[in-house]
């Protein structure tokens, strides 16, 4: 079974469009997130613009800010200091990756806890660790949300996440270990990867190179989620970290690259804006 994450991604944001319709006679408003762009990186503006076009679906005020490569550090802080404090705005997100002479650690973190729709701050991440309420990183949590879609049992389940990032690998991999999978975590010093990755019953795979993982390295049956999103080198289409064309035939699910895990992190994140919106109204 293909997981359509383009089908499911419009189920999720259809259900929140309605949601958010009963907001203004609710709460007087609806929600607002502010996406922050720095410099002009094609990938970028087409990921931000995507936030854009999808907040406009769901019903949620998107402020786009654009501001130039050479911007200083001090300038984009103070403008998220600026945001924090701006009550009519419940969601601030930095488009990822920022100029090398901006640290980003320092801009993530920079972001109000509560207003922090991407989970990247360190007292998300922190409290995803812990168990406690937090938001969740988007493309994780669009992954779950697929599982559950496909209607893939996770408890019990042998899971294999394939990288080790901050934003896929580690979230994805506490996740399922929170519902209960017998989780490995996989990347570039793992040894007999193929090995490793034949056992899994769940394979997710999160490395950044086109077509690494082979039919060899899945077992029949396995449920496959391809989160990489690459450039094919000779045709120079969108590809996954997977040969879907060889491993389709073989897995019991797995998504395709385009319209898998990508369409589901932005509706993930139209889900958290109004989490962070609901959680700041009701303190009120
Ligand atoms: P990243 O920060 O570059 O991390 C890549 C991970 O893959 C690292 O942990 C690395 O291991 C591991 N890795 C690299 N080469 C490997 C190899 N040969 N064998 C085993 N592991 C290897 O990347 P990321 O941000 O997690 O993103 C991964 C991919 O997902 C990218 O294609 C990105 O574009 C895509 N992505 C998609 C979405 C979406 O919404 N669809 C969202 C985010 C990212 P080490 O730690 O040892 O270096």
């Amino acid at each position: 079974m293909v997981i359509s994450g383009k089908e499911l991604s419009e189920k999720i944001k259809a259900r929140l469009a309605e949601q958010v319709a009963e907001f203004p006679a609710t709460y007087g408003r609806v929600p607002h997130l502010v996406v922050i762009l720095v410099g002009e990186d094609p990938a970028s503006q087409s990921y931000v613009r995507g936030k854009a076009k999808a907040s406009e679906a769901v019903g949620i005020k998107n402020t786009t800010v654009l501001k130039p490569a050479d911007i200083s550090q001090a300038e984009l802080l103070a403008l998220i200091d600026r945001l924090n404090k701006d009550d009519g705005v419940d969601g601030i997100l930095v488009q990822l990756p920022l100029p090398d002479h901006i640290d980003e650690e320092a801009v993530i973190e920079a972001i109000a806890r509560e207003k922090d729709v991407d989970g990247f701050h360190p007292g998300n991440v922190a409290a995803l660790w812990m168990k406690r309420p937090c938001t969740v990183a988007c493309t994780p949590l669009g992954i779950i949300r697929l599982l559950d879609e496909a209607g893939v049992q996770i408890s019990g389940k042998r899971a294999v996440v394939i990288g080790r990032s901050q934003i896929v690998g580690l979230p994805t991999a506490k996740l399922l270990l929170d519902r209960n999978a017998t989780v490995t975590i996989c990347h570039s010093r793992t040894s007999n990867l193929p090995e490793v990755t034949r056992q899994a019953d769940i394979l997710v795979v999160a490395i950044g190179r086109p077509r690494f993982v082979t039919e060899d390295m899945v077992s029949p049956g396995a449920v496959v989620i391809d989160v990489g999103v690459n450039r094919d080198p000779e045709t120079g289409k969108l590809c996954g970290d997977v040969d879907f064309d060889a491993i389709e035939p073989k897995a019991s699910v797995i998504t395709p690259v385009p319209g898998g895990v990508g369409p589901m992190t932005i509706a993930c994140l139209m889900e958290n804006t109004v989490g962070c919106f609901l959680r700041r109204v009701s303190l009120k």
